[in-house]
């Protein structure tokens, strides 16, 4: 089986990205690694904070690596709170607090039209290869459900009706950005086995 480090801490992400992943790979975890650092996402898109991690992990390591980078992206706020995501209402935010932040910055804008976006960079045998995923939604009035993490009690998927806090792991599954950048990784690995 093949071994490959997922550069995260963030057990929501592992979860999602195990039941995707089946035993096709056996995925370690950076604690499963020995690793315990910290590392920073100091850049202005996606793709380079992903890229910075997986970089700094296969350093640490010498092993095959992936990271992923999520931000969730408005039409009405020009983009916002993207890559800014984990610390819109400062550093070190708390989930509820960011949520609360986009809510009042939206008020009662009808054009609540987002997309989760995330980026995978992926090393394999010293070379870096990128993957996207995207879910087109919108941002509800206010929070519902209480399942998943981050701001999912705000994000109504396109053609879905329900936040994705609002559903389990596997309906998640079936519209999300991070499910998709994962296919994605899997079809390019499953060619490299
Ligand atoms: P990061 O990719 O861990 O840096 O995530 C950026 C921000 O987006 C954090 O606030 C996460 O909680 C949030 N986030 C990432 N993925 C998801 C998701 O699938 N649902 C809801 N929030 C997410």
């Amino acid at each position: 089986m093949k071994k490959l480090i997922f550069a995260t801490n963030n057990p929501h992400k592992i979860e999602e990205v195990r039941s995707v992943l089946g035993d096709a790979f056996e995925l370690v975890t950076l604690q499963e690694a020995g690793i315990h650092t910290d590392i920073p996402e100091p850049f202005d898109t996606l793709e380079e904070n992903a890229l910075q991690k997986s970089m700094t992990i296969h350093k640490m390591s010498g092993q095959n690596c992936f990271s992923e980078d999520t931000g969730l992206e408005t039409d009405a706020l020009h983009g916002e709170p993207g890559v800014r995501s984990a610390r819109y209402a400062g550093d070190a935010a708390a989930p509820e607090a960011n949520m609360q932040k986009l809510l009042a910055r939206l008020g009662t804008s009808q054009n609540r039209k987002a997309r989760f976006r995330t980026v995978i960079s992926l090393i394999l045998e010293g070379k870096e290869y990128s993957f996207t995923g995207i879910c087109e939604g919108s941002i509800a009035l206010e929070a519902s459900g209480s399942k998943g993490f981050g701001y999912d009690p705000i994000f109504i998927p396109d053609g879905a009706g329900l936040t994705f806090a609002e559903m389990d792991r596997h309906e998640k599954n079936r519209f999300s950005h991070r499910k998709k950048a994962i296919d994605k990784l899997i079809e390019f690995l499953m060619e490299k086995v």
